[in-house]
């Protein structure tokens, strides 16, 4: 009798250990659901992660799931078939669909016994250091933030607030570390924004992450193009359609699972932002170490990292890539290299 591939899904909360605020908003959990796709015996794990910005929710993707039939596929390794079918069944529900993509490559891989990035045709992640991300918060909780941080080499920086130089100059009265900063789209003035950035150059600050609203299209190439630091799009670019909307206004794209539709698509966003000549960055949200694991297989590729979700939660629900004084180090286990916890 023909294997059958088997979808079942479950929603879960993740807990973060700190209250998240950025620009504008707060949050103490992200709902996720997590996936799971069986063939031969096989198990692979997968990952939707719901911010509430984005508009999915569990309700959403569960209804997405609830639609995929997998009964007309005999083969998970035709895994461009069967993504394409999940792409087709509805516009949008870009997390529900990564969360697919997520559960068959492990799978894949698992049923080939090799890691994923071998898969994928590249070497293993060396040197892989992530950055850590410090939410806007009160001056002492900061500190007790950078603190936690201590083993990191970077640290992300949220600001886009009425008092960034206040944080920026707080965090320099503890630490002089390269600081990667993520305005989320809080800087309305284009003059202001530029001499913002001026300024932050002179503090080791190496990029400046969606200073603007996205729809600011003139003013984000104004500022890009006068700008001492790269400028990177997050909120600007979901899927491979929009680079052609960002590649002439930014400097660099920042890559997510979540927006993606997950690791095809990721990997063909990133030869096309190179195409471009556009810098990489491979980001995450809130999520377990399932998904940030799986992105962590595309490292090599990225020029900056910042797969630091599961470091922000208290309830992983699996082992996966350790960080190690902040580098990110991968396993040796098949697929994506997951052990479920209990
Ligand atoms: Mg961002």
């Amino acid at each position: 009798m023909a294997q059958t591939l088997k979808l079942s899904y479950y929603p879960y909360t993740l807990k973060l250990k700190h209250t998240f605020t950025v620009s504008s908003f707060s949050r103490n959990e992200t709902p996720v659901v997590l996936t799971e796709i069986e063939y031969d015996g096989k198990v692979g794990y997968g990952e939707a992660s719901l911010p509430q910005y984005l508009g999915e929710t569990r309700e959403s993707v569960m209804d997405f799931l609830s639609k995929i039939d997998f009964s007309q596929f005999e083969d998970p390794l035709d895994n461009e078939k069967i993504l394409s079918y999940i792409d087709d069944i509805e516009d949008g529900n870009n997390a529900a669909k990564a969360s697919v993509d997520i559960a068959l490559h492990d799978l894949i891989g698992k049923l080939l016994k090799i890691p994923l990035f071998k898969y994928f045709g590249l070497t293993k992640p060396k040197n892989a250091y992530t950055s850590y991300t410090i939410g806007i918060d009160k001056k002492e909780i900061i500190k007790t933030k950078i603190d936690e941080a201590k083993d990191f080499k970077y640290l992300k920086i949220k600001l886009g607030t009425n008092n960034d130089k206040e944080i920026i100059e707080t965090i320099r009265s503890v630490t002089n570390k390269p600081l990667y900063v993520d305005a989320n789209q809080g800087w309305k003035d284009k003059q202001k924004a530029l001499d913002m950035i001026k300024w932050l150059a002179e503090k080791n600050v190496i990029l400046i992450e969606q200073p603007m609203p996205k729809e600011n299209i003139d003013d984000i190439a104004w500022l890009n193009e006068k700008s001492p630091l790269p400028i990177i799009a997050d909120e600007s670019v979901k899927r491979l359609k929009d680079i052609d909307k960002v590649k002439d206004i930014y400097s660099g794209i920042n890559i997510k699972l979540m927006k993606s539709t997950g690791l095809r698509e990721a990997l063909i966003m990133i030869n096309k932002a190179r195409d471009f000549g556009l810098k990489v960055m491979l980001g995450c949200m809130t999520e377990t170490s399932c998904a940030v694991s799986a992105a962590a297989h595309l490292s090599s590729l990225a020029d900056w990292i910042d797969l630091d979700g599961p470091l922000l939660i208290s309830n992983d629900l699996f082992d996966g890539i350790s960080y190690i004084k902040g580098e990110m180090k991968l396993n040796e286990l098949s697929g994506i290299g997951l052990i479920k916890k209990n």
